[in-house]
């Protein structure tokens, strides 16, 4: 081993200055800009970022909003969802999903993912449709869209909504359609990690139909039409101009990002497989009737062996992180549920297998070949017990404890 000689160049799993470099006259102009106007909320930059989206989108309408997680709180009060109404989603996905159901007083009702795309099992959501049932949540994990031509059918169905969180799919698509323009409402976060980051947060929603949208609009701003008149008890959730003018210069980027993320996913895909990883790893799958836009790219590592992973790529200072190690349905705050251990189990084997790899538009040849070679050297496929039980193994777990006291 020579990584005790010469320091490795640390991988970062995200690197939000990359992209800012880039643009930082630009930003800083509009920036200025919004600065010099006074208009800070809402505004012609807010308009302007809500027309981009509804031609990103192919959707009819779209209304700003403050964050992915106000959208989605949003999109469930449009439907005057609350006390005694369920609603359908993954256990396997941010926590904002099932909290926008749980703060408007309705139940989440979680069910397990496809163990390949981690996606939203629809067979599942079938077993769990009831008189109560009011919306599905189907979330678009990592950048790839659920299956939602059989999802929308059992909603017609039903009677049901079907809000879309797209918060990792902006650019995604389906069957030809846009994510965010399949189900009722779309549901998107500018969060700094998405793949159209704000400075700060903000979010958006998008329709096709106009009443929604107009009850969204009201909705986002305290139910106010005329002002200081009420129509409808709202929150606020209006978006910065200053977050609006920084996505404005970043979004005739996206889909140039998009396809560099796209192309290190494909290089990763392909080392990974050359190299025989593929018995001790399993690859991110993409079905054929999907565009995936990569917001994480996602291996499945069995049993020990995923902690020990992490922990040697800390070691070689390369950035990890699982998304999500504790599914919704095992949160202390659901624990009221009642979802016992094994109630999902594609949901705890993924939350136990998963790990997210350094992708990002930014993410250098270099950075990511060390990525492939750290990948290599840990699985060792010609002698691959070596990587539980040999020296890397050890040495991973000291490297483990060394991070952990800096
Ligand atoms: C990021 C994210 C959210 C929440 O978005 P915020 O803008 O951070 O509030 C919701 N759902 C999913 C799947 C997300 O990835």
């Amino acid at each position: 081993m020579s990584s005790e000689s010469a320091a490795p160049l640390p991988v970062p799993l995200f690197d939000i200055s990359r992209q800012h470099e880039q643009l930082e006259t630009e930003l800083l102009a509009a920036l200025k800009q919004v600065c010099t106007s006074g208009k800070f909320v809402l505004g012609p930059d807010v308009v302007d970022l809500e027309k981009r989206m509804t031609d990103l989108c192919g959707a009819k309408h779209a209304v700003a909003c403050a964050s992915g997680s106000d959208a989605l709180l949003l999109a469930l009060m449009a439907y005057d969802i609350g006390p005694g109404d369920e609603v359908i989603c993954p256990s396997y996905t941010f926590f904002a999903t099932a909290s926008a159901v749980t703060r408007l007083g309705a139940t989440p009702v979680f069910v397990d993912i496809e163990p390949d795309t981690c996606n939203l099992d629809v067979a599942q959501v079938v077993q769990r449709v009831t008189s109560r049932t009011r919306a599905i949540i189907p979330v678009h994990l990592y950048g790839q869209c659920a299956d939602m031509e059989p999802l929308l059918g059992l909603a017609r169905l039903h009677g049901l909504a079907v809000i879309e969180d797209a918060c990792q799919a902006i650019g995604a698509g389906y069957q030809g359609k846009s994510a965010g323009s399949i189900g009722d409402i779309g549901c998107f976060s500018y969060y700094p990690t998405k793949n159209l980051g704000a400075y700060g947060d903000a979010g958006m929603l998008t329709t096709n139909d106009d009443a929604l949208a107009d009850k969204l609009r009201l909705l986002r701003g305290h139910g106010m039409q005329p002002r200081y008149y009420h129509k409808l008890v709202g929150i606020n959730s209006r978006l910065d101009s200053l977050q609006a003018a920084v996505l404005n210069v970043k979004l005739p980027h996206l889909e140039r990002w998009t396809e560099a993320r796209r192309t290190r996913a494909d290089r990763y895909t392909k080392a990974f497989t050359e190299r025989g990883l593929g018995e001790a790893v399993r690859l991110p799958v993409v079905r054929d009737d999907r565009k995936h836009v990569w917001n994480q790219y996602v291996i499945h590592v069995g049993g020990e062996r995923r902690n020990a992973l992490r922990a040697f790529l800390a070691d070689q200072k390369i950035g990890t992180e699982v998304y999500y190690p504790v599914p919704l349905h095992r949160q202390e705050c659901f624990s009221y549920l009642g979802y016992g251990i094994g109630s999902l189990p594609h949901t705890e084997r993924a939350a136990a297998e998963t790990v997210a790899l350094p992708i990002f538009p930014e993410l250098r040849d270099d950075e990511q070949q060390r990525v492939i070679d750290a990948m290599t050297e840990f699985f060792q496929p010609a002698g691959a017990k070596h990587a539980l039980s040999g020296p890397n193994f050890m040495k991973a777990r000291d490297g483990a404890k060394s991070d952990q006291r800096i």
